[in-house]
């Protein structure tokens, strides 16, 4: 008798035993969210860079949520008091990976699910709406990328698989991790030691490498930052 993957019972141990540890939900991209990460992911566009100024953004968006809410609801966990507003990017050269962290509002599961998994925003749809019209030229591609902007799925542009662990500015609110290497489907699950926000690990394609590297991160901050309204920490030191 040998214990073989096509046992049933062994397989089934197998998973309860996995799914009793980590519940992992796994959900289907949005059929135009999977077309829009499709064509951003395999784009060979020129103005890369332009995924820093959007998770930038969007970082401050949600410091400026943060601000509003505490100031209008004065909850504790709302408190502004206990935590240092801003936003913290660290790359990492040998692991390839650019994180962008905020202590901003975060997201509830309902908000990534929403958010992250469909195509709400309006830039997004013109983007595809126009993408219909064009011969997928490469170049056409490029210029409608720069013309509407992708927003959060720009960072498709450089990451190979992408993961946001969130915390949502509620009592109680769990951490989240939710993962996705940009086909199909990904992954919320549950975890530990998530801090309030969001922080936004982006694991890089070989050739985009060089997002990993500090001083070329400063220079390509130095540029998208000026409408910031909240510190930016590149590795621990002010910008
Ligand atoms: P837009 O910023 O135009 O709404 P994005 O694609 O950039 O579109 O982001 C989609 C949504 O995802 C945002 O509206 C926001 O609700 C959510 N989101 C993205 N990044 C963050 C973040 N760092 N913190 C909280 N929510 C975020
Ligand atoms: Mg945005």
């Amino acid at each position: 008798w040998q214990r073989s993957p096509a046992d049933v019972s062994y397989r089934r141990f197998a998973t309860e035993t996995k799914q009793a540890d980590t519940p992992v939900d796994k959900h289907e991209f949005q059929a135009e969210t999977r077309q829009l990460l499709d064509i951003v992911a395999r784009s060979l566009y020129s103005d890369q860079e332009v995924f820093v100024r959007e998770l930038i953004s969007n970082a401050s968006d949600a410091l400026e949520k943060f601000r509003y809410t505490a100031l209008s609801t004065g909850e504790a966990e709302l408190s502004s008091k206990d935590r240092a507003l801003e936003i913290r990017i660290t790359t990492d050269k040998p692991q390839m990976q650019l994180t962008i962290q905020d202590t901003g509002i975060g997201m509830t599961k309902e908000e990534l699910i929403s958010n992250l998994g469909t195509i709400a925003r309006s830039g997004s749809k013109q983007f595809l709406e126009q993408m219909k019209n064009e011969k997928q030229a490469s170049d056409a591609i490029s210029n409608i990328i720069g013309q509407f902007g992708v927003g959060f799925y720009s960072a498709f542009i450089v990451a190979q698989r992408v993961e946001v662990y969130t915390r949502a500015a509620t009592p109680n609110a769990p951490g989240l991790r939710w993962s996705t290497d940009g086909s199909g489907t990904y992954q919320i699950e549950e975890v530990q030691d998530v801090d309030f926000g969001t922080k936004i690990v982006l694991h890089l394609k070989t050739d985009c490498r060089e997002y990993a590297d500090e001083d070329r991160i400063r220079t390509v901050i130095k540029k998208y930052s000026n409408f910031v309204g909240s510190p930016i920490l590149l590795n621990g030191k002010q910008a």
